[in-house]
């Protein structure tokens, strides 16, 4: 019998009501050591090595973002490097794979160097919607039980198309789909989410810090760039926000392969209930960003709850959006 065979079988358990998928081994491997994955990046592991992976930690992680003007001190990959980095230190950490990095979504400024893929306030994705939940069905049918998809570019319309797509993608495959963006697991912090501006350009002071030149800098106002004044970024405030997502990623990964079904669908509840709000605040013709407005104190810890799987505390702040 195939691996595949059996792992059809699995899902068939799962759809049974039993456990989804082993809980992961986190820090420690099979044989009791602790965990050390030297390479976590799907393209570059063979299959030996993924069949490990999925054996440990059966997660998978998707990195997105896309090619945009970040101010004349950033490179124009932030959104999807800032995304990969983050996740590799979270497998690194936990367990699990990280696939390449997809550089292409929803919306980019009207700024040089910037590859417009979906027009920037549009919920109706026709390229980046049925590209996810092809991945995230090749995923599930290579044998992993969890996905994170973790959008390191956040206009208000990528980060409906993925949550929602992320929320559906849970009920019909039949294992956690989280899609998010970064900042939303670090508002506790003080990100809040910006472009080019203080937490993204600390992050990549940290992540990648031969990429940022602050010196390019300027007076106000920095072209193309929204938030707080870049010039105030440092890489210590970077690693203190790759920190707490890292922390949280790492967390997730390792647990949400074992959720129960009650588990899913209180997760589903909560992810849908939060998209369903971001995408009905406009009532159809105001501002795609209508439900954010709160979105600092609303969802303040919206990061420690996923992580703590404290979904009904979730649907709750939802409703204050
Ligand atoms: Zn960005």
């Amino acid at each position: 019998m195939t691996r595949k065979f059996r792992r059809r079988e699995f899902v068939g358990a799962a759809a049974a009501g039993a456990l989804l998928g082993p809980a992961c081994l986190g820090k420690q491997n099979k044989d009791n050591r602790p965990f050390s994955a030297s390479e976590v990046r799907l393209e570059f592991l063979r299959p030996k090595e993924i069949d490990e992976a999925q054996a440990t930690c059966p997660t998978i992680f998707q990195p997105l973002g896309t090619i945009e003007w970040h101010g004349v001190h950033n490179v124009v990959g932030v959104d999807s490097v800032k995304a990969h980095a983050l996740c590799v230190r979270a497998a690194k950490k936990a367990g699990g794979v990280v696939a390449p990095a997809l550089f292409g979504g929803v919306g980019g400024l009207a700024q040089p160097h910037t590859f417009v893929m979906e027009p920037e306030n549009s919920v109706f994705s026709n390229l980046l919607r049925p590209w996810l939940e092809q991945l995230c069905r090749e995923m599930a049918r290579d044998g992993f039980r969890a996905i994170i998809i973790l959008t390191g570019h956040y206009g208000a319309a990528q980060q409906i198309v993925v949550r929602e797509t992320a929320v559906r993608m849970s009920r019909a495959l039949g294992i956690p789909v989280l899609g998010t963006p970064e900042y939303m697991l670090a508002i506790d912090v003080n990100y809040t989410g910006d472009h080019a501006a203080w937490g993204e350009t600390s992050l990549m002071m940290h992540l990648y810090p031969d990429t940022v030149e602050l010196s390019r800098l300027g007076e106000p106002p920095h072209k193309g760039v929204g938030g707080r004044d870049p010039r105030e970024s440092s890489a210590e405030d970077g690693r203190l926000l790759t920190e707490t997502i890292v922390s949280r990623l790492a967390t997730l990964a390792r647990n949400m392969p074992a959720w129960d079904e009650k588990k899913l669908d209180a997760f589903i509840d909560a992810e849908a209930a939060l998209v369903g709000r971001q995408l009905s605040a406009p009532r159809g013709k105001g501002s795609v960003w209508a439900a954010w407005r709160n979105v600092a104190s609303a969802m303040h810890d919206y990061g420690r709850h996923l992580a703590e799987e404290n979904f009904e505390q979730i649907k709750s702040s939802v409703a204050q959006l």
